[in-house]
C-alpha cells in the first residue's frame, strides 16, 4: 500500500512545448529535444530535472498514440483512466529511456539508446533481466465503501505476452534469423584503435537477432494489449488519489524479469448529502425557524440512511451539532471520525393569511420581550449612534 498526493497536471502539448496542431513528427522531435534537456545523466542529482523528464515522458506517450491523444483532446486528463498509462512516477528514469528505446526504434538510426548513451551497456539493459513497466488505473468508490472498506473489480488493458508466438514475435514455426549487423553479438563496435565504442546493436536492439518472419497477431513485438480484470481490496478509510499497489499486475518483464505492479487510484463519487472532511463527515441540514425556536427532532442523512438528532429550542442559524462515530474509519488507527450537522434555518417565503396575522401578533409582542441576544444587540446600536453624533 502506498499513498500518492494528485498533483495537478500539466497540459501534455504545453510540457513539450508543441501546438495542438502538432504533427507526430514535431511531437516526436519536442520530446526528444525535451528528454535531452532534462535528462537525469545530465543534470545530476537534480530531482526537478528527473520530474520534468518523467513528465515529458507522459506527455510523449500520449500525444504519440493516436487514440490516447484523441481521448486527450477530448477528455483531457480524465479521459486517460483506465487506458493502460506507464505509472512514470513508481519508475526509475533509467527504465525510461528504454521505453521510448522501443517507441522509438529506428528513430534517426541509432534509436534512443544512443541518444542516451544507455545503450552502452553500462546499465546493462542488454542481456539481465528487466522488470516490467508499471501501470496506473482507478477505482470509483462510494463513502459507504470507504466506510467499510470493499473488494473492487476492475478491469484494464496492458500489453501481455502475445499468445500466438508466446512473445518470440516470430511466426509459428519460424525461427529468428542472426543479426546481419552485429553477426549476432547483440553489439556493434564504432571507431577504431583505443578509441573504440561498443554499444548495443541498433538492428536487433542487442538480442542478436532479427525477425524474419514476423507473428501476424503482433507484428512481431511478442505482446499485444489485452484487458484484464483484477480483484482489489480497498482498506477502510482510504482517501481520495491514494494509490493502491496491486504486486505483479503490470506489463511482462524482459528476459526473465518480473512483471511491474499495477497502482490503482481512488476516486470517490460526491455523495449527495455528506460531505467528507478528513475522517469527519459533514451536513447541511434546512430546519424552519419554529423548528429552530421551539425545539424539535429531526432526520438527518447519514451514511446508512437516516438518523435522528434533537433540535434544542433556540438554536440558531449556523449551530453544528456532533452525532459521535458517525463520520468514516481512519485508515491507520480505525478510530470512526463524528458527523458534524451543520443547520440553516430557513426563513418562511410563503405565507398564508392566518400566519401573517400569527406572526404580526407576534412580532408585536416581540417589542417588549425582545430575545437576550436581540436585547444586547439593539443596545450596541444605540450606544453606537450615541458614539458618533
Ligand atoms: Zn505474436
Ligand atoms: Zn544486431
Amino acid at each position: 500500500m502506498t499513498s500518492q498526493d494528485t498533483m495537478a497536471k500539466r497540459d501534455y502539448y504545453q510540457v513539450l512545448g508543441v501546438s495542438r496542431d502538432a504533427s507526430p513528427d514535431d511531437i516526436k522531435r519536442a520530446y526528444r529535444r525535451m528528454a535531452m534537456k532534462f535528462h537525469p545523466d545530465k543534470n545530476p542529482d537534480n530531482k526537478e530535472a528527473e520530474d520534468k523528464f518523467k513528465e515529458c515522458a507522459e506527455a510523449y506517450e500520449v500525444l504519440s498514440d493516436s487514440e490516447k491523444r484523441q481521448r486527450y483532446d477530448q477528455y483531457g486528463h480524465e479521459g486517460l483512466r483506465g487506458m493502460g498509462m506507464h505509472d512514470y512516477s513508481h519508475m526509475r528514469w533509467q527504465d525510461i529511456g528504454s521505453i521510448f528505446e522501443d517507441i522509438l526504434g529506428g528513430f534517426g538510426g541509432g534509436g534512443f539508446g544512443d541518444m542516451f548513451g544507455v545503450g552502452g551497456g553500462r546499465r546493462g539493459r542488454r542481456a539481465g533481466p528487466a522488470r516490467g513497466y508499471d501501470l496506473e488505473t482507478s477505482v470509483d468508490l462510494t463513502l459507504n465503501d470507504v466506510s467499510k472498506g470493499v473488494e473492487k473489480t476492475i478491469e484494464f488493458t496492458r500489453q501481455d505476452i502475445c499468445g500466438e508466438c508466446t512473445g518470440s514475435g516470430s511466426a509459428k514455426g519460424a525461427a529468428p534469423g542472426k543479426c546481419k549487423m552485429c553477426g549476432g553479438s547483440g553489439q556493434v563496435a564504432k571507431g577504431g584503435g583505443f578509441f573504440q565504442m561498443i554499444s548495443t546493436c541498433p538492428q536487433c536492439r542487442g538480442s542478436g537477432q532479427i525477425i524474419t518472419n514476423p507473428c501476424k497477431k503482433c507484428r512481431g513485438t511478442g505482446h499485444v494489449p489485452k484487458k484484464r480484470t483484477v480483484s482489489v481490496k480497498i482498506p477502510r478509510g482510504v482517501h481520495e488519489g491514494q494509490g493502491i499497489r496491486i504486486t505483479g499486475e503490470g506489463e511482462p518483464g524482459r528476459n526473465g524479469g518480473p512483471r511491474g505492479d499495477l497502482y490503482c487510484y481512488v476516486r470517490i463519487k460526491p455523495h449527495v448529502f455528506l460531505e467528507r472532511d478528513g475522517n469527519n463527515l459533514i451536513s447541511v441540514v434546512p430546519i424552519s425557524f419554529t423548528q429552530a425556536s421551539l425545539g424539535t427532532t429531526i432526520d438527518v442523512p447519514s451514511l446508512d440512511g437516516t438518523r435522528g438528532l434533537k433540535i434544542p429550542a433556540g438554536t440558531q442559524y449556523g449551530s453544528v451539532f456532533r452525532i459521535k462515530g458517525q463520520g468514516l474509519p481512519d485508515m491507520r488507527t480505525g478510530r470512526t471520525g463524528d458527523e458534524l450537522v451543520q443547520i440553516m434555518v430557513e426563513t418562511p417565503a410563503k405565507l398564508n393569511a392566518r400566519q401573517k396575522e400569527l406572526l404580526r401578533e407576534f412580532a408585536e409582542t416581540e417589542n417588549k420581550t425582545v430575545s437576550p441576544k436581540t436585547q444586547g444587540f439593539f443596545e450596541k446600536l444605540k450606544k453606537y449612534l450615541g458614539n458618533n453624533e
